[in-house]
């Protein structure tokens, strides 16, 4: 397939001709200088043009529209439109709005417009792109992929301030996060090269180019990132201060000649490495000053690179250590001094820099990852090529494949209420109930050789008891809780939402029986609503192992669709929807319900999400 990408950006523009099938690129066009009112915009372009090599000229435009529609006629010819799929549109803020993916309609344009107030400097021009493309290319599909959508899976705990809600929903004040579309490739490229797959990985990804931004990926989901609201908090970057005590913000609005205008100017253009060096917004030249002992260059450097390490640290910490520390980005990929500053005493993660690694580092289109930790790093050090542009075209192309899936089977799903239950290992079991005891079996579980037992177990928690918590049987080899939310109100305890057998850093619970009790120190949990089925099922209904749908169910008065639904594909499974009973009530569920696999193309199918099981 082949997609027209376009990334407007405020000062700059990027067209690309991508062939998403061999990654190849057809055509390249970069028009830098946009936002200089006393100079010309200069463009450059490679192929395709008769040389088939790079060539620069100054751009005789005034705005960006005709900048874009100059790029597009540079990069277009009919043969390449007849060529062309579908265009994919970089969008910077998709606000609350969109967190995948999507085609552009008229309602997804006035949306995109609506945010304009939220990304000022770059919704607008992004909006341009579109619209100046859609003449170009009139009937061409056109997407919009946002550099905030992946990080739509931040959890509440981050996405808030701690500000009043009230204040914070009537303004919009929540933190969105920023190069998503950056991050996600990273991730993956990150996972490609440890020949594993993301949903394996808790990774660190920092971002360190012109903006900067790290983004704890936990299984493939960001759960936490640097930028917030806008793309200023965070990191220090070229001309960004990042991080800043809000009080010396008042602070300086309540002096002299310091008005909202002066300190957004100051924050946005004059800090950063360009304001701590003194000199520039670009790295290479305060590494070549600090060199000649520039004491200015040198606390540019130590600033920038102490940020980032105390971010590591900090999303080390949340998500309970790291399996891999991935630096990209202009500086990330070229700095080789930027990431010995950066790499240092992280031994307590696990993560060893190898400098003569580090130093020959290289990364580019042929070795697009390079490992610069040594062998018996746990927590490797990964430099990773970003391609924001591949990365746009690629989802596009997938979306584009989604659209021409045949239609999820009409069949229905069975759906089965869990109530509250464990599963213990016989050594629990004999705790609980005295030594050599056995469970018995009360009666036979849908699913092949489960049973409920006839032992319950009281579930001890800070703030409450649970009575009677069935156990089911046969025993294994790790002990599970499940209970639903309204549960964990009751016992005083946050469980996090797992698959079953997912219990590493799980919530511990205390547990008593007969003859004794058991206090776990993980296992406690949420389960994740999830489908069991067979191979044949799942290539009926047109799904995978791990893929994430939407199911509809269709109840009196109650009708819902719940999202984050897993499947889960094995021989040994019989085809039934598993849920809790907060989830059942919720939809008013009678016993022998049934749901259906929702068909909404990628929106409803995700393929990524936080699971390390196999
Ligand atoms: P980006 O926004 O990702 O294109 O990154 C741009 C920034 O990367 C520049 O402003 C430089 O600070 C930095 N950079 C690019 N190449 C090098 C290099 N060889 N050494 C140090 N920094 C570099």
């Amino acid at each position: 397939m082949h997609i027209l990408v376009l990334n407007c950006g405020s000062s700059s523009l990027r067209a690309d001709i991508i062939d998403d099938d061999d990654g190849g690129v057809l055509g390249s066009v970069k028009v830098s200088g946009l936002a200089d009112d006393d100079e010309r915009a200069s463009l450059s372009v490679s192929p395709p043009d008769e040389a088939g090599a790079t060539h620069q000229e100054r751009l005789d435009v005034d705005d960006h529209r005709n900048a874009i529609a100059a790029a597009l006629d540079r990069l277009l010819n009919d043969e390449i439109v007849d060529r062309l799929d579908a265009v994919g549109h970089r969008v910077v803020h998709g606000g609350e709005a969109f967190t995948h993916p999507v085609e552009i309609n008229a309602d997804v344009e006035s949306t995109i417009e609506s945010l304009s107030e939220l990304a000022p400097l770059h919704n607008p021009h992004n909006l341009t792109g579109i619209r100046t493309a859609g003449e170009r290319l009139p009937g061409l599909p056109q997407f919009a992929v946002f550099d905030t959508g992946f990080h739509g899976t931040l959890p509440s705990r981050a996405r808030n301030y701690a500000i009043p809600s009230e204040v914070s929903e009537r303004h919009g004040i929540r933190r969105f996060g920023f190069h998503g579309i950056s991050h996600e490739f990273v991730a993956s490229r990150a996972a490609a090269y440890l020949e594993t797959d993301v949903r394996n990985l808790r990774l660190i990804s920092c971002h360190l180019g012109n903006g900067c931004s790290v983004s704890a990926v936990e299984y493939g989901s960001s759960v936490e990132t640097s930028m917030g609201m806008t793309p200023m908090e965070g990191l220090v970057m070229g001309t960004r201060s990042g991080d800043i005590d809000p009080g010396a913000i008042l602070h300086l609005l309540r002096q002299d000649g310091w008005d909202v205008e002066r300190v957004d100017r100051l924050l946005n253009e004059e800090s950063g490495l360009a304001g701590v060096s003194g000199v520039s917004n670009d790295l290479r030249d305060i590494q070549r000053l600090a060199a000649d002992g520039d004491e200015d260059a040198r606390m540019a450097i130590q600033v920038f690179s102490h940020r980032v390490r105390k971010y590591i640290g900090a999303y080390a910490a949340v998500m309970g250590g790291a399996d891999a520390i991935v630096l990209t980005g202009g500086i990330g990929e070229n700095s080789a001094l930027m990431r010995h500053r950066v790499g240092q005493r992280l031994e307590f993660l696990g993560a060893q820099l190898d400098e003569d690694l580090n130093r020959d580092a290289i990364v580019d289109d042929d070795t697009p990852v390079c490992d610069v930790s040594s062998p018996t790093s746990r927590c490797k050090l990964l430099v990773v090529q970003t391609d924001e542009q591949r990365a746009i075209a690629q989802k596009v192309a997938h979306l584009l494949r989604e659209h021409h899936r045949p239609a999820a089977q009409e069949a229905t799903i069975p759906i089965a209420v869990s109530a509250r239950h464990c599963h213990l290992t016989q050594e629990t079991v004999e705790e609980l109930f005295g030594e050599g005891y056995e469970l018995t079996p009360r009666n036979p579980l849908s699913q092949p050789e489960q049973f409920a037992a006839e032992e319950t177990v009281r579930v001890v928690g800070p703030g409450g008891v649970l009575e009677k918590v069935r156990i089911l049987g046969p025993t294994r080899d790790y002990n599970q809780v499940e209970v639903a939310r309204t549960d964990e109100f009751k016992l005083g305890i946050d469980a996090p939402v797992r698959m079953s057998g997912d219990i590493d850093q799980s919530a511990g619970v205390t547990l008593e029986g007969d003859a004794g009790q058991v206090t776990l120190s993980e296992g406690l949990i949420c389960a994740w609503r999830h489908i069991h089925m067979t191979p044949a099922d799942a290539e009926r209904f047109g799904v995978e192992h791990r893929d994430v749908v939407e199911v509809a169910v269709n109840t009196d008065e109650r009708d819902l669709i719940f999202g984050d639904v897993i499947i889960r594909v094995s021989e040994d499974y019989r085809l039934e929807m598993h849920i809790d009973t907060d989830e059942a009530n919720a939809a008013n569920l009678a016993r022998r319900s049934e749901g259906m696999l929702v068909d909404s193309g990628s929106l409803g199918r995700l393929n990524r999400r936080k699971t390390n099981f196999s």
